[in-house]
């Protein structure tokens, strides 16, 4: 072990206390532990409260990460940052980011689908956990205080910006690099022309939606709005309710029923209603063509609802960090978490972003200051 900086302290600043920025903070701390260095001071400027955006997350259950095994797999669940994370899940995964919460008392527990939760299904719990922790540690202050230019943090030797993609745009531009415009993604849709049953929910082969006052919202909503962050509106979707054939033997088989109450089979009756021309046609009555129009619902979509987005796209252009979240211009400065222009599905995918990602600017920092 050799020890890069001889005699005075390293300055290490954090900017922002949100998931990141602790998780790179508490790994930090840890790291140094482990090799009895403490010949640093670690300051996290945080302009809120600490860790207040955890509290939100999972609608208060905090879906801390997803049990997916293949690394590939997993990625595909990034409409940007896909590739980049490749690297970064590759040397800290999930399931690393499980071990750690179990060290810190979060015992974790997976739903069928893959979601990740703490046993208490509380983001209070998971943030007292974390804060408890972190707490525990000498080297550390917390300041509360908003960052709004580079030259603030002219007298530290490292620094990590973790300031979410929202309020990047300052601090990015200071730095010389590019911001990549932010963008709402994981929100609800508003539909053109809406006719459709509000508040009714559907059980679709694409995925599970349900109809606002105005549009639509739910995971395949927030899905699609991932995937079109960066379209511009109107754009028109397509999504698949169920598979035709099965209608279509529904309908051999029941000729005389209305076709009204065979469709309700597939679909709920009052989206049912709104779908056909004429409700109380007998099955014989439709053609094929018709039959499998049905099975697809087609929607003009006109913008993002102004109501609670989960995440945005956007933040630090990729390619101006290294493998390590490292900026490739400037020397000791790290970007971890949204400010990244990295994000994910729902699923748990955003957080473990912030997780690998605040691990592995930890370890670099720390390699970048002890030779271990
Ligand atoms: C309602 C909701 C539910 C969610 N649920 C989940 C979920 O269950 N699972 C999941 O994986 N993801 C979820 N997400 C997404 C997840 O919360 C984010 O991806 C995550 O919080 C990003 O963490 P971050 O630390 O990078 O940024 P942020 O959480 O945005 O934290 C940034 C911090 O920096 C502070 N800050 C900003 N600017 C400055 C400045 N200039 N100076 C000082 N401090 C500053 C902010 O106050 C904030 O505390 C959810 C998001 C929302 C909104």
């Amino acid at each position: 072990m050799e020890r890069l900086y001889q005699n005075k302290p390293v300055n290490i600043a954090i900017v922002g206390a949100g998931p990141s920025g602790v998780y790179c903070a508490l790994n930090i701390l840890q790291m140094f532990k482990q090799i009895n260095f403490d010949n640093y001071l670690l300051t996290i400027f945080e302009k809120g409260k600490i860790l207040h955006t955890l509290l939100p997350t999972g609608g208060t259950r905090c879906n801390i990460t997803n049990s997916k095994e293949d690394i590939k797999e997993f990625c595909s669940n990034y409409p940007r940052g896909e590739k980049f994370l490749y690297s970064l899940f590759s040397r800290y995964s999930n399931f690393e980011t499980i071990e750690f919460f179990n060290s810190i008392g979060v015992e974790t527990y997976v739903e069928s689908d893959g979601r990740v939760f703490p046993k208490s299904n509380s983001s209070k719990d998971v943030r007292e956990k974390m804060l408890n922790k972190l707490f525990s540690y000498k080297n550390v202050k917390i300041i509360k205080k908003q960052i709004n230019h580079k030259q603030e943090l002219d007298s530290y030797d490292k620094i990590v910006i973790s300031i979410g993609s929202r309020s990047g745009y300052n601090l990015i531009t200071e730095f010389n690099h590019t911001y990549i415009p932010f963008k709402k993604a994981l929100c609800a849709l508003v539909v053109d022309d809406f006719k459709y049953p509000k508040g009714v929910s559907v059980k679709a082969l694409d995925g599970d939606f349900l109809f606002t006052n105005n549009g639509i919202s739910g995971p395949l909503a927030y899905k699609i709005s991932s995937i079109n962050a960066y379209k511009d509106f109107p754009y028109e979707i397509k999504i698949k309710l169920f598979c035709e054939d099965y209608l279509i033997e529904e309908t051999k088989k029941f000729p005389k029923k209305s076709i009204i109450n065979v469709l309700s089979k597939f679909i709920p009756k009052s989206l049912a209603s709104v779908i056909l021309p004429y409700p109380k046609k007998n099955c014989a009555e439709i053609s094929q063509k018709e039959l499998i129009s049905y099975s697809t619902l087609k929607l003009k979509i006109i913008s993002t609802s102004n109501k609670g987005e989960i995440v945005h796209a956007g933040g630090l252009k990729l390619g101006e960090a290294d493998k390590n979240c490292k900026s490739k211009i400037n020397n000791n400065l790290w970007y971890c978490g949204e400010i990244l222009d990295i994000d994910g599905f729902c699923g748990g995918f955003n957080l473990q972003n912030c997780w690998s990602g605040a691990y592995v600017v930890a370890k670099d920092i720390v390699s970048s200051i002890i030779d271990i």
